[in-house]
């Protein structure tokens, strides 16, 4: 690896003539890029040329944030709360997220535990610095988020893969996660419901990790519940309700997904206090905090019940009407391997059985050519399953309207038949 001084010192800086490539530092140009966020900038400029490309590309809801949590940020402008909030977050709104645990997931938190920051991939940043020195190993179950990988390569973590099967709903099970822990095992990067996947751990099946884990005991879990309030099937399970891993599971969420606040971003994490201590004072040295008038909206979301609040249940109940129509338009495509997803708001079928085949001189042979190839021919953004370990699939997101999504499907078959 060539660093700045050899750079430098072999006439290969210019400073007239800035190259990427040799003013980047390693760690950055080692880095991949997000493909969710690529696919999206992708997507919006084909729109901006004018385009009717249709985006299934990103994890975003289409829905708006309810009215009371945008008079909440109102108010707090209205109330200066304009300066520099305590580094963790604002304490009214460390003592609604312990609320919020206790309410929906029966787990009891004190405020110092929680650390709230800019989105729920910011506290999984800092969770990762704080934990993995170089050379930990961190198990990551395959299909991950995009953004796992990177952030624990970014700590110079050893990124473990274990992959999971659509047979077995994407899902890692207590054996392989027992074969894959060895001495040097820190973390495990855990979520439900997954992103890309839609699938859920049962309470049983979160029991029989939590006891794989407890046999562990230098072996951390950051559990990702984002996805919480998305979620089809019942009550949503966190994995830190077992007593014997309660202190070595850090759950992490957020107000993105379940109150329709992605670009509030606020995200937070409940901790052992020696963990959140850490995060809070790295927080200190990259954002000071995060914005006041966002945490007092997220403060004012967290005291909507999901399971009353109309604003939530109306959210679940039309994306469980779009997932079953996107599911039965799917299954309706020949050649496709698909799950019915649980939660979330994802599909993530299997599109390989179209891999060697060719439109126009043009050979699809992995989910990158497919993805381009949906975006190209058919005017529809996809994310190819790569960029979250699985080669074989691709990630639709159904968080837009039934007709943008019945005219997305219909040029997806459109365009896999016409590949020969
Ligand atoms: N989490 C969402 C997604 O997977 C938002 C984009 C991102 O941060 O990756 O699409």
């Amino acid at each position: 690896m060539r660093t700045f001084a050899h750079r430098k010192a072999n006439g290969l800086f210019r400073p007239n003539k800035l190259l990427y490539m040799e003013i980047i530092s390693n760690r950055i140009l080692n880095m991949a890029e997000s493909e969710t966020l690529a696919m999206t900038a992708k997507a919006r400029e084909l729109k901006a040329q004018g385009k009717d490309v249709i985006s299934l590309s990103i994890g975003e809801p289409d829905f708006n944030t309810p009215e009371i949590v945008k008079e909440a940020a109102k108010k707090a402008i209205d109330d200066n709360f304009t300066h520099y909030p305590p580094v963790p977050g604002y304490a009214d709104l460390r003592e609604a997220v312990c609320l919020k645990f206790k309410r929906d997931n029966n787990l009891e938190f004190k405020p110092e535990q929680i650390v709230v920051s800019t989105g729920a991939k910011q506290s999984i940043y800092q969770l990762v610095q704080c934990l993995i020195n170089p050379g930990d190993e961190v198990i990551i179950p395959t299909p991950f988020w995009v953004s796992y990988k990177e952030i624990v390569r970014v700590a110079e973590g050893k990124c473990i893969y274990v992959k999971t099967s659509l047979e077995n709903d994407f899902k890692v099970t207590p054996e392989q996660l027992e074969a894959a822990i060895t001495p040097k095992t820190k973390l495990i990067m855990f979520s439900s419901p997954s992103n890309p996947t839609g699938m859920l751990y049962s309470k049983e099946e979160l029991r029989a990790i939590a006891a794989v884990v407890a046999r562990h005991e230098n072996l951390f879990v950051m559990a990702d519940e984002i996805y919480e309030h998305i979620n089809f099937v019942g009550r949503h399970e966190s994995l830190a309700q077992f007593p014997e891993v309660r202190d070595r599971v850090i759950t992490v969420n957020g107000v993105a997904k379940g109150f329709a606040m992605t670009g509030w971003r606020i995200g937070f994490i409940a901790a052992p206090t020696p963990i959140a201590k850490a995060c809070n004072k790295l927080q200190g040295q990259v954002t000071s905090a995060t914005c006041s008038i966002a945490q007092k909206a997220a403060a004012c979301a967290m005291l909507l019940d999901p399971a009353t609040s109309d604003d939530i249940i109306n959210m679940r109940r039309i994306f469980q009407q779009r997932r079953d129509m996107v599911y039965q338009l799917l299954c309706d495509i020949p050649g496709l391997k698909v799950r019915l997803p649980q939660g979330a708001f994802y599909f993530f079928p299997d599109v390989s059985s179209y891999y060697g085949k060719s439109f126009n001189g043009q050979k699809i042979e992995n989910s990158t050519d497919m993805a381009f190839y949906l975006l190209n021919e058919a005017n529809v953004a996809t994310v190819m399953g790569s960029a979250f370990g699985d080669d074989a699939c691709i990630r639709l997101s159904y968080a837009t309207s039934e007709e943008l999504l019945r005219e997305a499907l219909r040029r997806i078959k459109e365009a896999l038949a016409n590949l020969r």
